[in-house]
This record gives C-alpha cells, sequence and structure tokens, in this order.
C-alpha cells in the first residue's frame, strides 16, 4: 500500500487531519518519554484505496534553532518514504518562516505535494488562504477542522496520485527483515547474503526506485525488501528509533513475510509489539526471530519462557513460528529462512470449498453460536475468498448476531486443520 505523510509546523492541526483519515481505527504513537514528540501511524481508505498516514508530529520544545532542525528532518523522512506529502498550513497565522523552510524542501521533491490550508471557516478565511500561492507550491485545498470540509477534495486528489495498492504478482516470496535499531538487523541480512554492505548514508533526500532485491541462496530464492540504507549516524536516538519506524513501515508495506528480530538480551518490548502489530494489520506473514540468543545465559526453561513473554505480547495472534537463534555466530539463520517460506506458502494457499466445507461444516454444527435475542444462527456454507492473504466467509442466516468469540473460535478451527501459521486471517460473516 501507498505511503502518506502529514507534515508541517506545530499546532496547525495536523493530527486533527490525521484522526480524520484513520477514524475509528487504531493508531500507533510512537512517544518518546521525556521528550517531545508523538508520532502517529495509521491505516485509511478512501473511495476503496487503502493507504497509510503517518502524521510526522513536531511538537518539540527548545529554541526555535533546534526546532528548525527538527522540521528538516521531518520533512526529509517524508520525503524518503512517502509516496505522497500533505502540508499543512494555519491561515489564521499566515505564511510564517517555518512554513517557508518547509516548501523550500518541498520544492526538491519529485512526489505529489498537497498543500492543504487549515482552519478556513469562514468566507473571509477562504479569501485569506490566496496568500499561500506565494508559497510557490500550486493549488491548494481549503480544510477547516473545526467543520470538516474540504477533506473530501483534498483525499479525491490524493488518491488519484496513490500508486496502486493492489501486489504485484510475483512468483518469489517478499521477505521484509524488521525490528529496532541494534536488533541485528543488518548482521541478520549480512550473513544471509554473505557480503557486507554500506548501511552508512550522509545523502538526505535520496531516494531509491526500488526496495526489493533479488536473492537466490541456500537453495531458497526470494526477494529480499531492502531496510538496509538506515542513516545509522543520527545524533537523537529517538530520531534513529523513529527512522527505523518509518523503514519498518516502509519494508512492511512492500514484503510478503515479515522477519520480526528482537535482542534477546532486551525482550519484547512496546516497540517491538508496534512493528508485530504493524505486520499484522498490514495481513502479512511473521516469523519471530529471537536474535542474539548467544548472549543468553540458558536452562532447560528459558525458551519456554521467552516463548510464552512473546505470546502473552502478541495474543490474540499467537500461532507464529518464534526461532531463536543468532545472526552472529548464524545459529538457525537456515531455519529462518525455511520457515519463512512455509509462512509465505501459508500466507498464499487457496482451501478448496468442497475441502472447507467437509472438514468445518461438521464441527460448526456441533459448536454453534449461542443464540442471541432468542434466534439461532445457522452457518450453512464457507468458501476463502479470492484475496492476496487468507479471508474467509461464513454465509449464514443472521450474521449480524455472531460476535468476536464466535468468530476467533471459528479461526482457531482454520488454523487447526489447515496450517496457516504466521498469517493473519480474517474471517467474514455474510448472509447466505
Ligand atoms: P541493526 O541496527 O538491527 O541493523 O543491528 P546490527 O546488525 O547493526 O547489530 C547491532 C549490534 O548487535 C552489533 O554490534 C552486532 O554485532 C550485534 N549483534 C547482532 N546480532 C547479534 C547476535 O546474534 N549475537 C550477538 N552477540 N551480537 C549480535
Amino acid at each position: 500500500g501507498a505511503i502518506v505523510a502529514i507534515v508541517g509546523r506545530p499546532n496547525v492541526g495536523k493530527s486533527t487531519l490525521f484522526n480524520r483519515l484513520i477514524q475509528r481505527r487504531e493508531a500507533i504513537v510512537d512517544s518518546v518519554s521525556g521528550v517531545t514528540r508523538d508520532r502517529h501511524y495509521g491505516k485509511s481508505d478512501w473511495n476503496g484505496k487503502e493507504f497509510s498516514v503517518i502524521d510526522t508530529g513536531g511538537y518539540v520544545v527548545g529554541s526555535d534553532d533546534v526546532f528548525e532542525k527538527e522540521i528538516d528532518k521531518q520533512v526529509e523522512l517524508a520525503i524518503d518514504e512517502s509516496d505522497a506529502i500533505i502540508f499543512m498550513v494555519d491561515v489564521e497565522s499566515g505564511i510564517t518562516g517555518m512554513d517557508e523552510e518547509v516548501a523550500k524542501l518541498l520544492y526538491k521533491v519529485e512526489k505529489p505535494v498537497f498543500l492543504a490550508v487549515n482552519k478556513v471557516d469562514n468566507a473571509k478565511r477562504e479569501a485569506d488562504a490566496v496568500e499561500f500561492y506565494a508559497l510557490g507550491l500550486g493549488e491548494y485545498y481549503n480544510l477547516s477542522s473545526i467543520n470538516g470540509s474540504g477533506t473530501g477534495e483534498l483525499l479525491d486528489a490524493l488518491v488519484e496520485v496513490l500508486p496502486e495498492g493492489a501486489e504485484e504478482e510475483t512468483e518469489l516470496p517478499r521477505f521484509a527483515v524488521v525490528g529496532r535499531p541494534n536488533a541485528g538487523k543488518s548482521s541478520f541480512i549480512n550473513a544471509l547474503i554473505g557480503e557486507e554492505r554500506n548501511i552508512v548514508t550522509d545523502v538526505a533526500g535520496t531516494t531509491r526506485d526500488s526496495i526489493d532485491t533479488k536473492y537466490n541462496r541456500f537453495g531458497f530464492e526470494f526477494n529480499l525488501v531492502d531496510t538496509a540504507g538506515i542513516r545509522k549516524k543520527s545524533k537523537v536516538r529517538e530520531d534513529l528509533e523513529f527512522y527505523s519506524v518509518m523503514r519498518s513501515v516502509r519494508a512492511i508495506e512492500h514484503s510478503d513475510v515479515c522477519i520480526l528480530l528482537f535482542d534477546a538480551t532486551r525482550g519484547f518490548d512496546g516497540q517491538v509489539q508496534n512493528i508485530f502489530w504493524l505486520a499484522e494489520r498490514n495481513h502479512k506473514g511473521v516469523v519471530i526471530l529471537v536474535n542474539k540468543w548467544d548472549l543468553v545465559d540458558k536452562d532447560t526453561h528459558t525458551v519456554k519462557k521467552y516463548t510464552q513473554l512473546i505470546k502473552e505480547a502478541i495474543a490474540p495472534f499467537t500461532d507464529v513460528p518464534i526461532i531463536f537463534g543468532s545472526a552472529l555466530t548464524k545459529q538457525r539463520l537456515l531455519k529462518v529462512l525455511e520457515t519463512a517460506v512455509e509462512v509465505y506458502q501459508n500466507r498464499t494457499k487457496k482451501i478448496k470449498t468442497s475441502e472447507l466445507n467437509n472438514v468445518l461444516l461438521p464441527i460448526v454444527e456441533n459448536n454453534t453460536p449461542p443464540a442471541y435475542k432468542g434466534k439461532y444462527v445457522k452457518i450453512k456454507f464457507i468458501t476463502q475468498l479470492p484475496t492476496h492473504h487468507p479471508q474467509f466467509a461464513f454465509f449464514c442466516n443472521l450474521p449480524q448476531y455472531v460476535k468476536d468469540p464466535y468468530k476467533r473460535f471459528l479461526e482457531n478451527q482454520l488454523r487447526e486443520h489447515f496450517d496457516f501459521t504466521g498469517v493473519p486471517i480474517d474471517v467474514f460473516m455474510r448472509k447466505k
């Protein structure tokens, strides 16, 4: 799917627009305690086109000097990682120096930029908004975060330019290696492809045409979705973290299966959970590698203990392979690849309708959904939908009466009888 970034100085209303775009969906909030910013990531769709939205936040306390550097950095990130940019300004304050700075950075961008003038709530302000032509970015869109007007026009134009969300049909699995900074991603990739790569780059705003590279290693053929090229020179740790989240978003969107690494000596913390969540919400396959296993003092219970902690963190989607290994000593890296290929196969497989019904109908007949308001739900027919990732439709008389716990039961039955390890499944109830 495509990625849209919202940039602009603080308090112009970026988060209001963000919240409107993602509606009731959950957002990832990446807040670094004790410092300055919240970053938000969410999914949105308009006219049937799905895309991700990143609100780059931008609340920073400190001198104006620091401030401007921060804004530069945000815009740079947006340029690197998004497919389109919404640049938000505020009609109340008019053009500020900082707006001009951002505009200057955006001149160089070869991606679509949408100038959104916020707080246009009345005719006078509509007239005032004309001044924003002076930013040199061409047409603009008037928005009002108070009454919600203008968002539709902006979105119509936006989705028009977004690349098609449909996954390209490649024969080869696309793997993304994701995780927090220092989890061992580069080490893993180097071990895998057997060549050192230059992972430090200072070039700002460089865009890459392709992020997939084809590999043939150890008898496996796959595309590695590139997360290398991460700028490791960032002075501030939180920037590195955010940069890495942006990279993860990008890589995950382009992948079929995510190999999620985390540092066993540091644990499966909230940031790792965020990345897992990203993969799950994007319907990608997942393999978890508990990396740096060589550093852990082990007894007979250690694997069990780790497994349990991880499963608690990723519940309810716990049907995920967990591998204990080391990028440094190359322990179990082949196992990781092998498993990623299996997960890929699980994600692409199609179960015959006859088989689904033969196996599952007797089970649902013996385990009917609870009656609701005195009415009984009868499931009559099950089919897998022709989508890129596993989705199943259960046709019945009263789909609206089937609640989440029963859907989870159905999902578990699917997992038990047809191997979907590592793959998120959607269960829909449909009217027969
Ligand atoms: P990245 O930021 O996720 O790409 O992490 P790197 O691959 O740069 O690794 C961060 C640090 O952890 C480096 O010093 C690596 O040598 C070290 N490292 C990575 N994997 C392992 C491992 O499996 N075991 C040990 N002991 N160290 C590791």
